[in-house]
């Protein structure tokens, strides 16, 4: 922990900028990349301010144990999972309350796009691995593991966008670095899919007034919405990257 965030004393926001040197409506620099694994079916790398994430599909495949199955459709299994040196204290391995809880929301988030009639009876395995951690890493997976299925060949109705954004010293900010989700007085991760502009996860750690939320829920969405711009063009590329 730096000197600076040890300190109860840490001031978010200094003449209209943020520890960063953000705007209150600007998001970390954000990178993607497509199919940089070799065995799944579909992949993604995303770098995400201080955060790097990496996602895996594999599947449609059989489910077992059998009584597992879905005749009706697919299951969506999602695995988040944070590598025990993603955090600047050891993270202890393996799956823990936070990372059920993450993976159980984002599986319902990508439940929503994923047209699983197609595959009755099989299982859509999204394995997502935080490698380093800024806040904000349950957006960053979902929008990585919506990457990686459209890079899967996987048929969606849409693509999957996720974004927060929160209140800093009063403030209604966008995308929330480590120390603003730390000292921060709320975090509303949101999940939208682009074309419909529908909502498919909302999370609140913190409080806001009504007004509060209502602008950090619209400005989210703008963040989202440039997500997903970043996300076409990154598969746009790949189509045309295919083709020469
Ligand atoms: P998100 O990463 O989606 O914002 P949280 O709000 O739960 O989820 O966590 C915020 C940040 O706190 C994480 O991105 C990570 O940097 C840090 N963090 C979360 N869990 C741990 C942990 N077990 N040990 C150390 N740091 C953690």
């Amino acid at each position: 922990m730096s000197e600076a965030e040890n300190t109860k004393e840490l001031k978010l926001l200094k003449d209209g900028k943020r520890l960063d040197g953000r705007d209150y409506d600007q998001l970390r620099e954000i990178q993607m990349q497509l199919g940089v694994l070799k065995r799944p079916q579909g992949s993604a790398y995303l770098k995400w301010g201080g955060n790097k994430v990496i996602a895996a599909v594999y599947g449609p495949r059989e489910l077992h144990p059998k009584f597992l199955q879905d005749p009706t459709g697919a299951v969506i299994r999602y695995t988040y999972n944070m590598a025990p040196f993603s955090v600047d204290d050891r993270k202890r391995p393996g799956p823990d309350r936070r990372s059920v809880e993450i993976s159980k929301i984002s599986a319902e988030a990508l439940a929503s796009v994923v047209q699983v009639t197609e595959y009755p009876n099989t299982v859509i395995d999204v394995f997502v691995e935080v490698l380093q951690a800024d806040a904000g890493t349950r957006c960053a997976g979902l929008t990585c593991a919506s990457l990686a299925l459209a890079d899967a060949g996987v048929p969606m109705k849409d693509l999957v966008a996720s974004c927060a954004a929160g209140k800093i010293e009063g403030e209604i900010v966008l995308d929330l670095m480590k120390e603003e989700d730390n000292y921060g007085e709320c975090d509303l991760p949101i999940a939208v899919l682009p074309n419909s502009e529908e909502i498919v996860l909302l999370q609140m750690d913190g409080h806001l007034t009504r007004e509060e939320f209502t602008k950090a829920l619209d400005l989210a969405k703008v963040g989202c919405m440039q997500i997903a711009k970043m996300q076409k063009k990154t598969l746009l590329e790949a189509v045309k990257g295919g083709e020469e």
